[in-house]
């Protein structure tokens, strides 16, 4: 199983060309490819970094087109869809795809599908989609669906601010993924001791990896508790302290938050991984189109990731996933 991590900017897309200083962390908001080693293709939510998502498989399967698609979407939040409607995806005949969404008490999958497709945010554009797209909802708010002979998605509502939003938990061959984009943890009636969520521990326990919202640190959360989780956000400690109640090695840092610079991300990402040296626990920092190899041993991983620095080398990497 790989998992190439498109998009991973939180809350809104930014500029980042070679020159900016968001280039390395990059600017696309939250879109995840799953390549299951059965050649199940798995996008979760569809961000801006969707728009790369025809690319990728094209570089994976050495093909234009027939591809099929699970698309899973966490919540609405614009950082969330805001790359769907628009990707060329939809609009090539030879394609398939099904979207599955929440069905929430105040938005649902259709009515935004096809807000976002057509006016006022596009110009009718759900008359020319020519793939074959179909519409699923997810309810209740705590599933599971067996996609292939070996690869399952299980789904769990988990607290967003004042709203939910999807956890999703790929199982494929043996190996499983956890990412949890968008929620909060919360806090103990001290205002301070982190509240470690029991449903959401076994809802991940013994995954390979866990994608987290890493939004904010400890620090921040703590210097105005209130403002910060009601945000809808969490910390990248409170990943660590999941994944290590929950006997996961890997912990992936993910929904960068988008005041935060590369210099800024790279000083964060420091005291992220040095709690989870505490706590035995590796730490990766999302970064644009990184590819990771989930057959690897955590430490190989970190090894392979490390040999990724560049633009180019990730997508070689991405090029072989499914060549012999
Ligand atoms: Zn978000
Ligand atoms: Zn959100």
């Amino acid at each position: 199983m790989h998992a190439i991590l498109l998009g991973n900017r939180g809350s809104r897309p930014l500029g980042a060309s070679e020159e900016s200083p968001f280039a390395r962390y990059g600017g696309d908001t939250t879109s995840i490819l799953v390549a299951c080693d059965d050649k199940t293709f798995i996008a979760l939510d569809a961000g801006s970094g969707f728009w790369k998502m025809p690319f990728t498989m094209e570089k994976i399967t050495g093909e234009k087109g027939n591809y099929n698609v699970q698309i899973f979407l966490s919540h609405y939040h614009d950082d969330h869809v805001m790359g769907l409607a628009q990707s060329d995806l939809l609009f090539n005949p030879t394609n398939s795809m099904t979207i599955h969404g929440p069905d929430f008490t105040d938005t649902d999958l259709k009515t935004v599908f096809n807000a976002k497709a057509n006016k006022p945010f596009n110009p009718d554009l759900e008359q020319f989609y020519q793939a074959n797209i179909e519409l699923e909802t997810l309810k209740p708010l705590k599933g599971e669906k067996r996609i292939s002979e070996s690869t399952t998605i299980s789904w769990l509502a988990v607290p967003h601010g004042v709203e939910q939003s999807l956890a999703f938990r790929i199982d494929s061959d043996g190996k499983s993924l956890s990412c949890i984009s968008d929620t909060n943890h919360a806090l103990e009636s001290d205002n301070a001791t982190p509240v470690l969520c029991a449903d959401i521990i076994d809802f991940i326990r013994d995954s390979d990896a866990l994608i987290y919202d890493c939004h904010f640190s400890d620090k921040e959360i703590l210097s105005n508790p209130g403002f910060y989780l009601g945000m809808g956000h969490s910390s990248g400690e409170h990943g660590v302290r999941l994944c290590e109640a929950a006997n996961i090695p890997v912990l992936v840092t993910h929904h960068h938050n988008p005041n935060n610079t590369d210099d800024k991300l790279d000083s964060i990402t420091k005291k992220f991984k040095a709690c989870g040296k505490k706590h035995g626990v590796k730490v990766i920092a999302a970064q644009p189109s990184l590819p990771l190899d989930l057959g690897l041993s955590p430490k190989k991983l970190m090894r392979d990731v490390k040999s990724m620095s560049t633009a180019p080398e990730r997508w070689a990497k991405i090029e072989a996933i499914m060549r012999p």
